[in-house]
């Protein structure tokens, strides 16, 4: 077991609710394996105390933290430095010291493409489907762009929330690279697509039997056309069930929620971190629950 002292370095994850979460679990094991002297809490902070909470991190000098829900925008103002792909996505989800002062970027883009990348595909070939446009959605947008993916097709259920979603993006040539849909389009939708994503929580545990595409829809899709699920839990979730019926490949959740720790990780210890140790923690304690 890690010895606690004196010594120990502070990092950690703010959120409001932050009990949940699943980063302390892969994080600290990671940290155990590599024998590094530091250990990582969640705290749980309420919108109004977040100023606060910033200057208290400062003061007990904490190497660094992540950010989750509610406050990925909220913190960009109390930064002193944003880097531009947090800029581009339009939220920080990792904060770390400099001597300049707290530095914010956004590592779920590199965690959402992580395991895209491991396929060998023509992605400016690909117009992607995204279905929802909520914030993970914001980080799977800026993927795609990054990968230099063709139309992206953002579908959602709100055709006044998607056209906000669509004008919110400061990049002028990722901004005309999206366009919007209804969701009674998504049938013609998933059968011209290579790579449909989920970034909704419909499917979500406790809600297992709901899918965002239905049995009938997703039968269009191609065989070999990429169904990628946020959800890690269930998992797999009943879309990806259905996506590999129909011979898809399928990537689940996790493999988004490792990468965009590990890539924390590597800012605030300067190391390479156990990518396969994170995963297993997270796949051990997800299936003892
Ligand atoms: P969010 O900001 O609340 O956005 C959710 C989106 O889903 C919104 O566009 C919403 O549409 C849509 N939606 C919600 N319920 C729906 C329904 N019943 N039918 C159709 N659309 C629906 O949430 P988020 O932060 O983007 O998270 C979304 C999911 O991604 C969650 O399951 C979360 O666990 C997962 N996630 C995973 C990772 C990872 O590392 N694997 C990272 C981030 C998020 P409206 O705008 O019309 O309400």
């Amino acid at each position: 077991m890690h010895l606690i002292t004196g010594k120990t370095k502070l990092l950690g994850v703010i959120g409001d609710p932050i009990e949940h979460s699943l980063s302390p679990v892969m994080h600290n094991e990671a940290l155990a394996h590599l024998n590094l002297d530091y250990v990582y809490v969640a705290f749980p902070i309420k919108p109004s105390h977040l100023a606060t909470a910033l200057a208290g991190f400062e003061a007990i000098d904490l190497v660094g933290f992540n950010i989750t829900i509610p406050h990925k925008q909220a913190i960009m103002p109390l930064l002193s430095e944003i880097n531009p792909v947090a800029q581009m996505v339009g939220a920080v989800n990792t904060v770390w010291r400099s001597p300049s002062g707290w530095q914010g970027t956004n590592t779920d883009v590199l965690g959402f493409i992580s395991p895209l990348k491991e396929l060998n595909k023509d992605w400016h070939k690909i117009n992607p489907v995204i279905l929802g446009n909520g914030g993970a959605a914001r980080a799977v947008v800026t993927g795609c762009f990054q990968l230099g993916c063709g139309i992206i097709k953002i579908v959602g259920r709100n055709l006044s929330k998607l056209e906000q979603f669509k004008q919110s993006w400061k990049d002028e040539k990722l901004r005309n690279s999206i366009v919007i849909h209804h969701v009674q389009e998504l049938s013609e939708l998933v059968g011209e697509t290579e790579l449909l994503v989920n970034t909704t929580p419909v499917g979500m545990y406790p809600h297992v039997e709901e899918t965002p595409v239905s049995e009938i829809v997703m039968k269009k899709l191609q065989p070999g056309a990429i169904a990628y699920d946020l959800i890690y839990t269930p998992n797999p979730t009943r879309f990806l069930k259905l996506a590999q019926q129909q011979g898809a490949i399928v990537i689940d959740g996790l493999p988004m929620l490792v990468n965009q720790g590990a890539a924390a990780l590597e800012i605030w210890i300067q190391q390479t971190p156990p990518i396969e140790i994170m995963t297993q923690s997270l796949a051990r304690y997800l299936s003892n629950k």
